[in-house]
């Protein structure tokens, strides 16, 4: 079984489409209700000289978050680790995972509260 306090995840929003499909399967996975769950999806608009604007979406997970850990017991992959169609991503230990942080910016290692 994993140790959770070794494990994160390594979230690169630079390719999150706001699809929020990580969202909702973490919502399916554990049944929770409307507004509440594991990761949330936030929407942040830059204004861009030329009256211009740039959408990224962030996903980020939440104190409920529990890494999925009834699944990776069974080594599965986290619900929103599967179903992000972008491979926005990472479910791994936390060394390996800080070691591609460096590699490019747009990133956010999450690790849970032990
Ligand atoms: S790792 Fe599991 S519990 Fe955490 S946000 Fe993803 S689906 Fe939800
Ligand atoms: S599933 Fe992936 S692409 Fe879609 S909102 Fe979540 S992180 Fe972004």
């Amino acid at each position: 079984m994993p140790d959770k306090c070794e494990y994160g995840l390594l979230i690169d929003y630079e390719y999150c489409t706001g699809c929020y499909a990580c969202q909702v399967a973490c919502a399916q996975e554990y049944g929770w209700p409307e507004g509440m769950g594991g990761i949330r999806v936030t929407e942040v608009e830059q204004k861009l000289p030329n009256d211009r604007a740039y959408l990224a979406y962030i996903p980020f997970p939440t104190e409920l978050c529990i890494l999925c850990t009834p699944r990776t017991r069974q080594g599965l992959e986290p619900a929103c680790v599967q179903h992000c169609m972008a491979a926005c991503m990472k479910y791994g230990k936390i060394e390996e995972l800080a070691k591609e942080m460096g590699k490019k910016p747009r990133m956010v290692l999450w690790v849970p509260r032990s």
